[in-house]
């Protein structure tokens, strides 16, 4: 029995348990950091902490469990831990590994079997050698490094710090204002009503409430990033030809909330509130008085499941996070507008990655069953309809929460200034590299929702107004101030960033 116990943990190397442990501690945040840092996005402390708040249990009971008759064993259970770890938490390495090599054999079959036979030898090496100093040789500065580089990219990424803001007395009868940004609302006479879906209800309750429809109303970029910046910046940040370092970074600047129109407000003396959600994109920076941030834990167990070999049935099995916290805000919508307690005019952001796929909701906002939950890649004719059909239904669960919260909130907030847009339309249509985009998926992606309730500035809207010229009407109405407007201008966008701007105002319009 003895000599059995010999052979499977013979004796460990003589080298100090710590460069097991440095490796394995590696392990554990990179999950964290991997979802948090991999952009040109701000940073996401509070989500990496709690990622790996989640991981690093599974972690400590896996050694606990391997290292029964601690001492003897304590290299080779964190040696195996810290390579169960990575298998858990790092598939979408392994099947990158096989998506290449089925690229380069020409078998689809090769992307799911490589992962799995890589993931066991590997396992079936780190039992025979965790114990011995060469594995600590090879693992130690290999995940070491690896966490090394994702945390350069996280500093590089932490969001600029803004400079102090002089705030004035706010005057007596300053109204509150709120900036809803409707992710991939299309506009209904482009992408519901042509296909039978009737929104004009939605419409009428709207201007019964004080709004003016912008029936005409067009994107200024084709893409989120640049969409919310634009509106947050009160400019066009991204100009035509190659996108630049210091575009990108004018772009984390504003969506972590150092953005003009917020810091106007605030030195007019509003308190700023800023609604995170699950975009990375989104983030309560430094000049945001109160930040809502909500779904933490329901957005770090959703990471993590994406970088485990489960993610595909985890998708199908949980509403996204962008669906679910983001409709968490949308009922919750009155109650913020017109929670008491601040001293003076209240300013809030709120951007709900709705209607924006995946189409989670009903027409009566209860969930959809997993199957059509889907995102496809490639869908039929068939699965494109039906993806339209929920994309109607989850737009009218929207609409309907939308028209309750704002009527409570109105009530209590009768000169609320509200301006209501989508950052683009949907993309039911394919959504290809310019070159090869048909004019019907243009004009559906640019195509979008836009309201305006602008009490007593009605002459600073019109019916096709970009959202650029509508925060600058907003701006103005509030605050009194003259920013005027600019031309409104439809651009595309690289989708990664990385890229050039093109001008789509004549291809559009024409
Ligand atoms: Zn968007």
């Amino acid at each position: 029995m003895a000599r059995s116990d010999e052979r499977n943990h013979p004796q460990e190397s003589s080298l100090p348990a710590a460069l097991w442990l440095v490796p394995l501690v590696a392990s554990v945040v990179t999950p964290g950091l991997l979802w948090t840092a991999g952009g040109p996005f701000a940073f996401g402390f509070d989500l990496f902490l709690t990622i790996t708040a989640l991981v690093a249990p599974v972690a400590v009971v896996t050694a606990a469990v391997l290292s029964r008759g601690f001492k003897e064993r304590i290299r080779w259970s964190l040696g195996v831990t810290m390579v169960v770890m990575t298998l858990l938490f790092q598939w979408p390495s392994f099947t990158l590994v096989g998506r290449r090599v089925a690229g380069v054999v020409s078998v689809r079959l090769v992307a799911d079997v490589v992962p799995v036979v890589v993931a066991v030898a590997l396992l079936w090496v780190t039992v025979r050698l965790a114990h011995t100093w060469q594995f600590a040789a090879i693992t130690s500065p290999i995940l070491v490094a690896t966490t090394a580089v994702l945390v350069v990219s996280a500093v590089s990424v932490i969001a600029p710090r803004p400079a102090p803001v002089d705030a004035t007395e706010p005057a007596a009868e300053a109204p509150d204002v709120v900036l809803l940004v409707l992710d991939g609302y299309g506009r209904p006479d482009v992408t519901l009503e042509p296909f039978g879906f009737d929104t004009s209800a939605f419409e009428r309750s709207l201007e019964e409430l004080g709004f003016a429809v912008a029936s005409a109303a067009t994107a200024n970029y084709t893409f989120t990033y640049a969409a919310l910046s634009g509106v947050l910046e009160l400019e066009y940040v991204f100009d035509l030809g190659p996108v630049t370092d210091s575009e990108r970074e004018a772009m984390l600047a504003s969506l972590s909330g150092d953005a003009r129109m917020i810091r106007a407000f605030k030195e007019a003396g509003y308190e700023i509130t800023y609604l995170e959600n699950a975009w990375a994109g989104s983030y309560c920076g430094g000049l945001v008085d109160e930040c809502v941030r909500d779904g933490l834990l329901e957005r770090g167990l959703w990471g993590i499941g994406q970088l485990t070999v489960a993610a595909p049935l985890l998708a199908m099995a949980r509403p996204h996070p962008f669906n679910s916290v983001s409709f968490g805000h949308l009922e919750s919508l009155a109650e913020i507008l017109t929670r008491p307690g601040s001293d003076g005019p209240r300013f809030t952001f709120a951007h709900l990655i709705l209607p924006h796929q995946p189409y989670a909701l009903d027409a009566d906002c209860t969930r959809q069953t997993a199957e059509l939950r889907r995102t496809l890649d490639s869908p039929s004719e068939a699965e494109r309809d039906a993806q339209r059909r929920h994309y109607a239904e989850q737009i009218a669960c929207v609409n309907a929460t939308i028209v309750a919260e704002l009527t409570e909130a109105i009530a209590a907030r009768p000169d609320l200034v509200a301006m209501i847009t989508a950052d683009h339309g949907p993309r039911l249509l394919p959504l290809t590299e310019l070159e090869f985009w048909a004019d019907e998926a243009m004009r559906e992606r640019l195509s979008i929702f836009g309201a305006y309730r602008l009490p007593g500035c009605d002459n600073r809207f019109w019916p096709d107004i970009t959202p650029i010229n509508g925060a600058r009407a907003v701006t103005d109405c509030a605050l009194g101030t003259s920013l005027g407007s600019l031309p409104d201008v439809n651009y595309w966008v690289p989708p990664g960033g990385n890229g050039d701007v093109v001008d789509l105002t004549d291809r559009l319009r024409n």
